[in-house]
């Protein structure tokens, strides 16, 4: 059973339509990265799984359920963006806590993943402090880690590094791989500009150009075999 499938969806702005009809069944625990031109739809394909917009048309499947019209709190998922959008009044632990609060969960629950979350990301000698006082590559570790706690099924990232100096960049990427090792069940669909996150991070990529799937393939089966010179730019391939 595919974790995420998708099916003839499409998405129109005021009658402007930007996805036209996507097609992709992603397996459970796939690691997917989703590569394309600025403007290409990337991030509203991702919205639109996670619920913050509407489907115009089509059918979204999410662990065998159709999820169309589900509220974005009940569909198992958990999004990352390149602003971490932390609380700065809270420490460490309370943005990662805070949304379980909300939730009701018991503190017990709550203290035993948020710590499991920090080790995870070692954030452990952090958890006290507040986020201004942490480096841009540690506030993004907040932010995952805050994802983390909420146990997804589904983990949304987009462009999770794009704010991050280049040697920061090449850290975080390899705790995120190291967080998808540590959770082989929960399926991970990733947004980049950047041709070594895809292929280093990738099980498969998916190519788009102007709100359509282009190839979607292994890293090296695209680098080896790019349908066309478009996806060859995007992979990076020599053709
Ligand atoms: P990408 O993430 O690949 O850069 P986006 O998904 O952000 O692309 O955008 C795809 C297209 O949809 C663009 O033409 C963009 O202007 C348009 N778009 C995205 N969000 C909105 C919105 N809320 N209202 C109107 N148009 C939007
Ligand atoms: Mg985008």
């Amino acid at each position: 059973m595919a974790s995420v499938s998708l099916s003839k969806i499409t998405k129109s702005f005021g009658g402007h339509e930007v996805l036209h009809g996507i097609d992709l069944e992603i397996g459970m625990g796939e690691f997917i990265v989703f590569v394309g031109p600025s403007g290409c739809g990337k991030s509203t394909m991702l919205r639109v799984i996670a619920g913050l917009e509407e489907i115009t048309s089509g059918t979204l499947t999410i662990d065998g359920e159709v999820a169309n019209g589900v509220p974005p709190g009940e569909r198992g998922i958990a999004m990352v963006f390149q602003s971490y959008a932390l609380y700065p009044h809270m420490t460490v632990y309370d943005n990662m806590a805070f949304g379980l609060k909300v939730s009701g969960m018991a503190k017990p629950e709550i203290d035993r993943r948020v710590r499991k979350a920090a080790e995870m990301l070692e954030l452990t000698p952090y958890l006290d402090r507040l986020p201004r006082s942490l480096s841009g590559g540690q506030r993004q570790r907040v932010a995952i880690g805050r994802a983390v706690t909420r146990d997804p099924k589904v983990f949304l990232f987009d462009e999770p590094l794009s704010n991050l100096d280049a040697a920061l960049r090449v850290a975080t990427r390899l705790e995120i791989a190291d967080l998808n090792a540590a959770m082989p069940d929960t399926t991970m669909i990733y947004v980049t500009h950047d041709q070594v996150e895809a292929m280093t991070l990738a099980d498969r990529i998916v190519v788009f150009n102007e709100g359509r799937i282009e190839q979607v393939g292994r890293p090296l089966d695209l680098y080896e075999r790019p349908r066309n010179l478009f996806v060859a730019r995007f992979i990076g391939s020599p053709k």
